[in-house]
Order: structure tokens, then sequence, then C-alpha cells
């Protein structure tokens, strides 16, 4: 197993394949001044699994296909394939808002993947209009009724709660969670990329403590239902009657760096350390000079070497200078 030198076990790649989105959530993508990166920059399917394969060589045995918007690549399911078909891959899941999912749920499906996170910050039309500013809630039920049928099971559905636009509606999601036997998340906002969304986040963010408190209030008690998987980033609970699961994921007031499993790929084929650090090992050099999997295996390995300790959102750091489009949770 890779271990960094804090001793934390790196096994789980997220891999940016696009950094475009059909939605411009308000703490996420600004509305106007955006460069995205050339379709020639993007690696290309081949690339990505090359790099998969170096993973895996490397020990990694997770992988999330993520973006921007991961279903905007017109090669999805090939990419898809690619990496699943990869020996040795144990776990493949993707995050998406869910929008192009009646269309490519299946053949996803069908390509090898496993499970899906679906990010929907509200069930409310108008709110939801406010804050992902474009799709409806219609389309993403669509999306998820799409995932669902095509066994794309367990859903987790991705909120991110933000003051004065959706915070207020945690507890319907949290009773539709109930209803569905759905495991929602609710993720407390952070200050990415710079400009507008930096600013959303800093002054709409909303501790999980509140939310929670929020939910009880509402539904009543939730009994805590502790992660077989140590670097689960939620603390999850159960209804005390009831489906479903409630999560809370918060990197601003409870980080949970010293359990951090991860390593980034971006959509241009950088190895990014940390999502909140800067820091990045170019691989897309080294593939189009010729590398193949050992190349990429060493990269990967002086990445992992390198991997910062931790973020300091607790203490008021913000990510100012740093793009904004490799998140991907
Ligand atoms: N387009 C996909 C989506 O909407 O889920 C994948 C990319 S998106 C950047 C990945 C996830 O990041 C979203 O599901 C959302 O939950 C989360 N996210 C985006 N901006 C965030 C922020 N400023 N703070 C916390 N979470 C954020």
């Amino acid at each position: 197993m890779p271990r960094d030198r804090f001793g934390r076990e790196i096994n789980y790649l997220r891999i940016s394949v696009i950094d475009h989105c059909n939605l411009r959530c308000v703490y996420c993508m600004p509305l106007r001044g955006l460069t995205f990166i050339p379709s020639p920059e993007l690696l290309t399917a081949a690339e990505i699994e090359t790099v998969a394969r170096a993973a895996v060589a490397c020990g990694f045995r997770k992988f999330r296909l993520t973006g921007g918007e991961p279903t905007l690549r017109p090669d999805i399911v090939e990419i898809t394939r690619r990496i699943a078909g990869v020996p040795g891959v144990s776990d493949l899941a993707m995050t998406t808002n869910a929008i192009l999912l009646p269309r490519l749920a299946r053949p996803l499906a069908e390509a090898g993947l496993r499970r899906l996170n679906v990010h929907v910050d509200t069930l409310h039309p108008e709110r939801l209009k406010k804050l992902m500013r474009f799709g409806t809630i219609e389309e993403i039920e669509a999306g998820i009724a799409a995932a669902e049928s095509a066994g794309l099971r367990p859903i987790k559905i991705n909120c991110v709660v933000t003051r004065d636009y959706n915070d207020a509606d945690v507890v319907d999601l949290a009773r539709r969670a109930r209803e569905r036997g759905w495991h929602v998340r609710f993720i407390e906002l952070m200050p990415l990329g710079g400009g507008e969304t930096a600013h959303v986040a800093l002054s709409q963010y909303v501790p999980s403590q509140e939310t929670r408190a929020r939910i009880e209030a509402a539904l009543g008690r939730l009994v805590e239902a502790p992660s077989a998987n140590p670097s689960d980033e939620a603390r999850n609970f159960r209804f005390a009657e009831g489906e479903g699961v409630v999560g809370f994921i918060s990197p601003v007031s409870e980080p949970y760096c010293g359990t951090c499993n991860r390593m980034r790929l971006t959509a241009d084929g950088r190895f990014h350390l940390c999502l909140l650090h800067d820091d990045e090992l170019d691989v897309r050099a080294a593939l189009r000079g010729g590398g193949g999997v050992p190349e990429v295996a060493a990269i990967l390995e002086r990445a992992i070497g390198q991997k910062p300790t931790g973020h300091r959102l607790d203490e008021g750091i913000s990510t100012e200078e740093r793009s904004m489009f490799q998140l991907g949770g």
C-alpha cells in the first residue's frame, strides 16, 4: 500500500475528465470570465487509462470520475470502460449533476461504473435556480431515476449548504432521504477559487452542527452510524425510525486531513496533491513524451511523497489563487 510521509495510505484517485460544466453553482463557477482547457490539452481516454494502470501498480484501488461535469465529455463511456477494465480497480464511481443521466446511466453502468454521487442542493425549484443557476429539479430527478433503474446503487446525494440559498431546505432533503432510502451528505461550503465564488463561500458558510440541529429539530433525533471505511469523510447518521442515511462532511469545522487517502488528477494531466493546495506534478508531458505505466507510476510515487499534511480551512485560510476547477468531490 502506498503511504505518504505522514503514514496515510493513499489509494484513491479522483480523475477530473473535463473542466466544463453545464451548471454554474454560485460557490463553484462564475457566470462570466471563464477560460476552459483547450481540448488538445485534455488527457485522452487512452492516456487516462495509462494513469489508472500506473495508479493500480502503485496500490490504488478506488477511482472516481469527476469534473467540471464528467458527463459532458463525449467519450465518457469509453473512459469508464477503459478504467473499469484495468485489473485491480475494485471501485469506480462518478460525481455528477445527473442532468445527462437519462441518456448515459445505462451505457455507463454497462461500461463498468458502479456508483454515483449526485449533486442536488435543494428540491425547491426556485431556489435551485438561484443556487445551481441552470438545470431543473425535474431534470435531476429524471437522472436519479435513470441511474437507479440502471442499477447504479447506492446513490449518494451531495448537498452543499449555503446560507440564505438552501440552508432552510436541508430538512426537505433529509425527509426525502428517509422516504426513499437515500444517503444524503450535507457538505460545508469551502472557499475554493477566487473572486465571487470565494466571496460567496466565505460569507454564506453554515457549520454542519447548525445543519444537523435544524434537521433534528424537524425530524427527530439522528443516531450515529459509524462508517466501516476509516477514510469516509462523512459522519453518518440514521433516523430513529425509517430508512435513509444522513451524512455531514465538515472540511471547515472538522477537517479530516489526517485520514485523507486521495490523490487528484486534473483534466489536463497533473497530479494535484491536495484540494486546498496549489502543488501539482505534471504527468501529461511524460505521457506525450513516450512515457508509459512505469514513468507515470514514478511521478505518482513522487506526488504521494510530496502530499502536504492538510489544509487550514479551520483557521480561515482560503485558496484565493487556486484554480477553481479541481474540486470533484
Ligand atoms: N459537476 C459535478 C457535480 O456537480 O457534482 C462534479 C464536479 S463538482 C465540482 C463536485 C462536488 O463538489 C459537487 O457535488 C459539490 O458537492 C462539491 N462542491 C463544489 N463546490 C464546492 C464548495 N465551494 N464547497 C464545498 N463543496 C463544493
